[in-house]
């Protein structure tokens, strides 16, 4: 393969397996499936740019199992309403969108049969690489992966796990101008739409009646405040930075304030980059405080939680916590615990805290809960539960079940978070041990909390 006329960062680019570019096949197949947008997406740029080279159209297939871990109809509609944009964009484009109902790597070696070489994203999680490596190993022709889900490649920002923000944040910052380059696509040479395929693919055209009939967990149901999307994905975007990103700095923390962004349900399905978010944000010369914060969020922790997944093979379980969180939580195991829920009052939001009550409230309701109070909530569970371990799993569990950024490095980090990781040991106190500890004074003494409480509420009654 030539390099030479492609536009995207060499360091974004890896071989997943030793084999050639079958020049007797009909088309070059981009596996889309951690970064569904065609906007700032080196992945679909780099496969358009070698399928022109090679002189062929290019296939996207999009491969849809109704098992993915922990997903529910939540999560399928929104990441479909997603998969349907870009169908449109991509015919725009001159280029086919193949959805299959199947499991995704058997999908991906179906596809690969005709097709010269496979361009794929990259995601991080267990799954996501089990995939990668079944598909390297049973196609007959080259897999090539793209990075485009993080700024900066996350090889190049570390070849370790990371100890915290204050660690990584040089490794990133001092490379983020060489990465941030918008990516442009090219026009194809040579048009997909009209390639037909002998296997049924799914009608995205009524995706209600689709998900109706999808053998999937029906039990948590969508949301109505957020639709997925590339388009919603950059209208939320242009809201956040014309209304919100002035006061970011001063407000995002507080849980009665609508500040934030809303970009994480967006970014965990890639139906925006953080290319696009850096772009768009850095440009603003006004709010430079509000800019070094975002950034910090969305790039600098944000890619630390990547790191975190990518380097720790225990990511999503107790056992990947730091050492010394660990030995200081298990030296207080048989402390007095003078409340403790059942996983039950916990999920149903029945406790005696109404606070927590509300954020766990806010998370069933809206599928999105505020990240300060994000915070709270998984301590608080850490105090109401009989061990750290059975605190650690209800929250990874009901986190992914029901936020619609759930099953994402960062909810994987936001809960280690709460039992230590990516931070220091504090003073030492009942069942934390020297774990930092938050109680509901700290948040009244920092916020106005009868305004979030209204504010779920609301959310409350227009259900
Ligand atoms: C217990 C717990 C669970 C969490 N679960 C998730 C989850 O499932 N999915 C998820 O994306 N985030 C999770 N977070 C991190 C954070 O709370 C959310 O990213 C944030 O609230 C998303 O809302 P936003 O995009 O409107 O935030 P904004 O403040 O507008 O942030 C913009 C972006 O910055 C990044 N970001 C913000 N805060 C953090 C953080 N603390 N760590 C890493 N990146 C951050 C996110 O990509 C976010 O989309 C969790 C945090 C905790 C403490």
């Amino acid at each position: 393969m030539n390099n030479d006329n492609i536009r995207i960062h060499p360091e974004r680019i890896q071989l997943l397996n030793n084999k050639k570019i079958k020049m007797d096949k009909e088309y070059v197949l981009y596996w889309m499936q951690s970064s569904q947008r065609t906007k700032d997406n080196h992945a679909l740029a780099y496969a358009i740019q070698l399928a022109n080279q090679l002189n062929k159209p290019l296939l996207v297939y999009f491969g849809l199992t109704t098992n993915f871990p922990e997903a529910n109809r939540r999560h399928y509609q929104f990441m479909l309403e997603g998969i349907k944009d870009v169908q449109t964009a991509l015919r725009d484009l001159q280029i086919q969108l193949v959805v299959l109902l199947t499991d995704v790597a058997e999908g991906a070696i179906k596809m690969a049969q005709q097709a010269a070489v496979v361009v794929v994203d990259r995601g991080y999680l267990r799954i996501q690489k089990r995939w990668y490596h079944q598909v390297a190993q049973r196609i007959a022709c080259q897999l090539v992966q793209i990075e485009s889900d993080v700024l900066v490649p996350i090889e190049v920002t570390s070849n370790k796990q990371e100890y915290a923000a204050a660690t990584i944040r040089k490794k990133i910052t001092s490379q983020m101008d060489k990465f941030c380059e918008a990516v442009i696509l090219s026009p194809v040479n040579k048009e997909s739409l009209s390639i037909v395929l002998p296997d049924s693919q799914l009608d995205l055209s009524n995706l209600n009646e689709l998900l109706d009939n999808l053998p999937i967990d029906q039990s948590v149901q969508p949301v109505s405040i957020l639709k997925g999307g590339m388009i919603e994905a950059n209208h939320q975007l242009q809201v956040f930075v014309t209304k919100k990103l002035e006061h970011y700095h001063t407000f995002r923390n507080d849980p009665g304030l609508n500040s934030l962004s809303m970009m994480s349900p967006y970014l965990h399905y890639g139906q925006i980059s953080p290319v696009t978010l850096y772009n768009k944000v850095i440009q603003n010369r006004k709010f430079a405080e509000s800019v070094a914060t975002f950034i910090e969020e969305v790039i600098i922790r944000r890619e630390l939680s990547m790191n975190f997944v990518y380097y720790n093979q225990d990511y999503d379980n107790y056992n990947g916590l730091p050492q010394w969180a660990k030995i200081s939580l298990d030296k207080h195991r048989s402390d007095d615990r003078p409340i403790v829920y059942t996983v039950e009052q916990l999920e149903s939001a029945k406790t005696h805290d109404c606070y927590w009550n509300a954020a766990q409230t806010e998370l069933l309701l809206t599928g999105k809960m505020h990240g300060y109070m994000r915070m709270y909530w998984g301590k608080k569970v850490i105090e109401w539960s009989k061990t750290p371990q059975s605190a650690f799993e209800w929250l990874v569990c009901i986190n992914n079940k029901y936020s619609l950024d759930g099953r994402d490095p960062n909810g994987f980090v936001g809960v280690a978070w709460c039992f230590g990781l990516h931070d220091r040991p504090w003073k030492e106190r009942p069942i934390f041990g020297m774990i930092r500890y938050m109680n509901d004074k700290g948040l009244e003494r920092k916020f106005d909390m009868s305004m979030y409480i209204d504010k779920v509420k609301s959310i409350h009654q227009l259900k």
